[in-house]
């Protein structure tokens, strides 16, 4: 029952002959590659012809149960009949037979994660025909076995969803008969086998089909391209493709485009080549022509990582590939037609592109080309370089960088004086920059089970395929002794900006005795090496790390992100030390300060026994007695944080956490507490346990300490104002804001407010000062807050929302105890996200931009910002953004991937 909506959708769309139906803006119907594949084609270049079958026909399809629309076989024959012509040949025919190839293309792009089927039309029926065509017999059998050995693993296996146990799959039983094959020949390589033993294989390949996966190879070319097309389909659910979108936050309802394009074949003898290249260099950004090629050769045989590709120029020339031949040697001409299309392609997408193209016969033919996946490092330098040679404007430029590559840019590397004294275990490609120190792992799995225990894994790898992909998420570096710099590998990892070397080939790697033999050594499984992304070196042990932050363009590049964001960048940071790392990295000012953080870590002894005994007083007499002698130690602590800022705002957070966490716990300790404050280790274990909340979280803490014990209060903010004063009567500025914690009532602020306008009078009058400038506001982190946000704006100047405890109470979710639950609800799609980690904008957004709009209802100049640990995340501060709030506060390392997502929202995506 097809729906009229159905009917009337174009599901269909050609290109070739220069002319195309589609255009690069078409990326959501037709999928990258097909928007691209008829963007080259309006641009005049030469792309074999074909057709690209939509997304949407692909949504249909699994909505339909996995059918096609009805009016697709239609369609699909007309665009067939168009490329046929374009061609001049004819598919199926006995005499000019066309084939074509079936590739994936999805909106964004999933490199390896999705089936290709290529060669498609080549049966007994055409095989005669085109052996004359071509005079070529052993490329007409070689594209044949092909054909088979691909067919047999994405169409008849994968897409049937025949999941056979590691090694056990038709694909490597197939290619383990070829290897058998040609070692019983004395054969060394591919190239070395006849057209007699290609054919022979052909059949015996028959035969392992039939026999394994019980029916027959489909010797006949529309059956072949039906089932190419269902078969990219439904690889949109293969494992790899799921487990890469979660990764990607691709959305499930996307789909995949299916192209289906005129075959063009590198692999028709030494006139004959085929490679992959990008515009500019992808690990550096430098402005280069950069890729890899293969005589003779098909696509695949780059990509996969089989044999370690040629490099396709002297600029690609590196130590492991200078000995191989470049096509800029080879094939001049062509290279030269090449470049003037890299040069043509840079000027119409203002973008570096990743591209692939085959040589058939010496006539050079375009096959893909697509934004090119880079390093935080290259995407920096390329959007430098490419505004001041005016391809792109500032706010493209700003644009270029995902926030999460900023992460990249500050990442570590190899120390480098460390790394002169080690020597080199061994070398490879050069895949993924900075620099990586782990244990090495041999499979996925272990790499994911590592890291899960909190480990920093290398995952080592013979090579790596698709189906590693989690593995490769999980790992900090990834170690392969197979493959070029356009493997499959080195394209993930890039994107990840993940340290990647590949093609390290004197690593043996024995996967299944997790054993590693290099020049006579052997390591095993959690032994540690280092990895220099960025050179491809391979060190034995554990070398230092250093911050590479120190980038003069990352800093001209933040300046003009500066100029095109309009929400304010604070930090959370609690001591000097903090506040000036924060500073370095642009933040304008402190949007969070926890004043218990000085009762914690190195350092914090003598402030943490006199909490301690002011928590263990039992009388106001002796609370106010050991707050006196606290007071020292919080307002050094403000002072010295407040004079780091330098005049910018400060916002300190009244203490807030419940005041049982600092009683000691075990016996000994007790002990010990009672021993220095001269009581009875009975009276603290019994304050202690009077202190004993069922349920802490919700129970005496913020605010509820400052009502209950106002003296806290009053020595917090004695602190906090005598610190101000004296910067001040130093003749510097300084800001604070005294923020109340957890609060649900306006009264609980008025309560508190009244110790805060006393204090001030006092310490004014005992410094002579008229005033000190200070703002008094609350956190935003309970839903009644929220909801009564115009009564709390009355008074409060700020609101500063506390996200973490927000969200803990609005999902009604612990935030301590989420890690027994919430990977299964990420995991079974319950929640799209972790809500601790990004903003739930659908629920409590909405608690937010009511709180916002109702607190600026009460007062106009309302100050309003965010410091929970969401204010660091992209997503989010997107969210701040289109809610107008003043200013995020994040942890002083994520301070410039804030700043460049909120200049992002700005400019809009
Ligand atoms: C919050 O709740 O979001 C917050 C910043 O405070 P804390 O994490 O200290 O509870
Ligand atoms: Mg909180």
């Amino acid at each position: 029952m097809a729906s009229t909506k159905s009917r009337s959708k174009k599901y269909v769309y050609t290109f070739g002959a220069g002319k195309a139906e589609g255009r690069a803006d078409m990326k959501n119907l037709l999928g990258g590659k097909g928007a691209n594949l008829a963007e080259m084609c309006r641009i005049g270049l030469p792309v074999p012809a074909g057709f690209t079958i939509t997304t949407e026909c692909c949504v249909d399809y699994f909505k339909k149960g996995s059918k096609y629309p009805s009016t697709l076989r239609k369609e699909v024959e007309a665009a067939l009949a168009k490329t046929e012509k374009a061609m001049g040949m004819k598919f199926g025919d006995p005499v000019n037979a066309l084939l074509v190839s079936c590739r994936s293309g999805a909106r964004k792009s999933m490199p390896g994660m999705m089936d290709t089927v290529l060669n498609v039309g080549l049966a007994p029926s055409t095989i005669p025909g085109l052996i004359k065509k071509t005079n070529n017999p052993r490329f007409v059998w070689d594209s044949y076995r092909r054909l088979i050995m691909m067919y047999a693993d994405v169409v008849m296996e994968k897409a049937e969803g025949l999941a056979p146990a590691e090694g056990k799959g038709i694909r490597k039983i197939m290619d383990e008969m070829l290897d058998q094959f040609k070692h019983g020949k004395g054969h060394k390589s591919d190239t070395d086998m006849t057209t007699e033993d290609l054919q022979f294989l052909a059949e015996e390949f028959k035969k392992a089909i039939r026999k394994h996966l019980g029916k027959p190879f489909p010797d006949d070319p529309a059956l072949q391209l039906w089932g190419g097309i269902a078969a990219v389909f439904k690889s949109w659910n293969g494992k790899k493709a799921v487990s890469y979108r979660r990764i990607e936050g691709i959305p499930d309802h996307w789909g995949t485009a299916v192209n289906v394009q005129s075959m063009v074949f590198g692999n028709m003898g030494d006139s004959s080549a085929t490679g992959v290249a990008f515009t500019r260099n992808p690990a550096t950004g430098e402005n280069k022509f950069y890729g890899e090629w293969l005589v003779n050769a098909q696509g695949e045989d780059v990509v996969a990582g089989i044999r370690t590709p040629s490099p396709l120029n002297d600029d690609t020339k590196n130590e492991q590939n200078k000995h191989l031949a470049s096509m800029q040697e080879v094939m001049p001409n062509t290279y030269r037609e090449l470049d003037a299309i890299r040069t043509k392609l840079g000027k119409h997408f203002k973008d570096m592109l990743d591209i692939e193209f085959t040589i058939q016969e010496g006539t050079l033919y375009m096959l893909q080309c697509r934004v090119g996946k880079r390093t935080g490092t290259a995407a920096l330098n390329m959007a430098m370089d490419m505004l001041k040679e005016r391809l792109i404007d500032e706010k493209t430029a700003v644009m270029r960088l995902a926030p999460a590559q900023l992460d990249e840019l500050l990442h570590p590397i190899v120390d480098p004086a460390a790394e002169k004294k080690a020597t080199v275990l061994a070398k490879g490609l050069p895949a993924g920059p900075g620099g990586a120190c782990g244990q090495i792992v041999f499979t996925a799995e272990a790499a994911v089970a590592w890291a899960r225990d909190g480990k920093k894994v290398i995952l080592l790898r013979e090579e790596t395929n698709p189906e590693d992909v989690e593995g490769m998420r999980a790992a900090i570096g990834i170690l392969t002794a197979r493959g070029g710099m356009t493997s499959h590998a080195a394209l993930v990892a890039r994107g990840w900006g993940k340290c990647c070397i590949v093609g390290a080939a004197e690593l043996h790697v024995n996967a299944h005795a997790r054993a590693l033999t290099v020049k006579g050594q052997t390591f095993k499984e959690g032994d540690f090496v280092t990895l220099n992304g960025t050179r491809g070196y391979v060190y034995t042990g554990q070398i230092p790390m250093i911050s590479a932050s120190e980038n003069p363009r990352f800093q001209t590049f933040m300046k003009i992100v500066d100029k095109h964001r309009t929400l304010g960048v604070r930090a959370n940071a609690d001591t000097p030390e903090d506040a000036r790392v924060a500073r370095a990295f642009g933040a304008e000012g402190i949007g969070l300060f926890r004043t218990e953080h000085m009762f914690y870590g190195e350092g914090s002894d003598a402030a943490l026994f006199l909490l301690r005994k002011m928590i263990l007083s039992t009388t106001v007499d002796e609370r106010r007695k050991a707050l006196d002698e606290l007071m020292v130690f919080v307002k050094r602590d403000i002072k010295a944080t407040l004079a780091a800022m330098e005049g910018l705002p400060v916002t300190i957070r009244l203490l807030d956490p419940p005041l049982h966490e600092f009683v000691p716990q075990g016996a000994e300790k007790q002990a010990e507490l009672a021993r220095a404050l001269g009581i009875d280790a009975a009276a603290v274990r019994a304050r202690g346990e009077a202190l004993h909340e069922n349920n802490p979280m919700l129970g005496h803490r913020g605010v509820r300490l400052g009502v209950t014990y106002p003296e806290v209060t009053e020595m917090q903010v004695r602190a906090i104002f005598e610190a101000a004063a004296e910067i001040i009567k130093a003749g510097t500025k300084c800001k604070p804001e005294i923020m109340i914690p957890v609060t649900c009532d306006v009264n609980e602020l008025k309560d508190q407010k009244a110790i805060v306008a006393c204090v001030h009078a006092e310490v004014c009058k005992a410094m002579d000062l008229r005033q000190i400038p200070h703002m008094v506001g609350t956190m935003i982190e309970i839903p009644r807050a929220c909801l009564l946000a115009d009564n709390m704006a009355q008074e409060s100047e700020f609101f500063s929302f506390g996200t973490n405890d927000l969200t803990q109470m609005s999902f009604g979710f612990s935030r301590d105890d989420i890690g027994s639950f919430l990977p299964e609800y990420l995991g079974r799609k319950i929640l799209a996200a972790d809500p601790f980690q990004t903003i739930d904008q659908e629920g409590v957004g909405q608690l937010i931009q009511m709180a916002v709009q109702k607190g600026r209802k009460t007062r106009k100049d309302l100050k309003v910002g965010i410091c929970g640990e969401q204010g660091g995340d992209p997503a989010s501060v997107g969210f701040c953004h289109r809610t107008k709030l003043n200013y995020v506060s994040c942890s002083p390392y994520r301070v410039p991937i804030a700043r460049l997502a909120a200049a992002q929202a700005a400019i809009g995506k």
